[in-house]
């Protein structure tokens, strides 16, 4: 795709494997020339996010360790960034976690520490995370995080995610509030599902991808690589009168 971003940093937090949508994002943001900075969330990804990176065309050296459940570890984090590189232009908040047992069965079944579990990792992280990258983002910027669906309406076996995914989304909103007298937009994309590690943990998910081939506008599933190209967009310039959206790159199935 054609837009440049080249002399531009970003963040991308959550890359666990080839599949995330997080690296659909790193791919799209390599080609556009943009220099990028990885986070990841524990020791056992550290070796597969450091191989994906040394695949990509730029050369970008810095890949941290960030668990966002631990305070330390993300101010850690942005200070490292603070002092290796100075500025950057826009992140991306590609995480969530909700336990297995709780993405099946009644949702009236969700125990307190799975709700305050994905609340806590999937939603607040991106308060906190936010209020790290602010001083970082010295020439203004963009910080975009993935939703679904079923924060908006509720999914077969979302469950506690999509509470999740509400409080996510609202915090989008109440951020971009914020942070727009900054210069910062904060936006989110509601991608389709696709097939990911986390996307695993969701009882019946071949269902929920068929039901989007037969029934969405564009009869067909999502791609990490449209949800990519789309966050290319509003990391740009192309997109600076927009904040506070959550813009669907799903086939168009939420107009159903
Ligand atoms: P993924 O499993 O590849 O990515 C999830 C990431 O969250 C992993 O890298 C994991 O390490 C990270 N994470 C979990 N706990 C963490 C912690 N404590 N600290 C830091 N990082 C932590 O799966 P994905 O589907 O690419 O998910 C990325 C985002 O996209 C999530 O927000 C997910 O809800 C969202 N999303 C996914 C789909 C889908 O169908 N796959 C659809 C819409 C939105």
């Amino acid at each position: 795709m054609s837009i440049s971003l080249a002399g531009k940093t970003f963040v991308i937090m959550g890359v666990a494997n080839k599949r995330s949508i997080a690296w659909g994002i790193a791919r799209s943001l390599d080609q556009s020339g943009a220099r990028l900075i990885f986070t990841y969330a524990g020791e056992r990804f550290e070796k597969s996010v450091r191989d994906l990176v040394a695949t990509l065309d730029g050369n970008h050296e810095l890949v941290l360790p960030c668990d966002v459940t631990s305070d330390e570890d993300v101010a850690k984090c942005f200070e490292t960034i603070k002092e290796q590189v100075g500025t950057i232009h826009g992140l991306a908040h590609c995480i969530a976690f909700a336990k297995t047992e709780e993405l099946a069965g009644d949702f009236s079944d969700t125990s307190r520490d799975g709700f305050l579990l994905a609340q806590n990792i999937s939603s607040y992280s991106l308060t906190i995370i936010s209020k790290y990258a602010k001083p970082l983002m010295t020439e203004g910027g963009s910080i975009v995080a993935l939703t679904y669906i079923g924060g908006e309406r509720v999914m077969p076996n979302y469950n506690v995610m999509g509470v999740a995914k509400a409080s996510l989304e609202m915090s989008v909103r109440y951020l971009a509030a914020d942070l727009g007298k900054h210069g910062i937009r904060v936006n989110a994309i509601s991608s389709g599902p696709i097939r990911t590690l986390s996307a695993k943990g969701i009882s019946d998910f071949n269902t929920i991808l068929h039901e989007i081939e037969e029934k969405s506008p564009l009869r067909r599933n999502t791609t990490p690589e449209e949800v990519g190209d789309t966050a290319v967009f509003l990391f740009s310039e192309m997109s600076r009168g927009i904040t506070g959206e959550t813009l669907h790159v799903d086939s168009g199935y939420h107009v159903l």
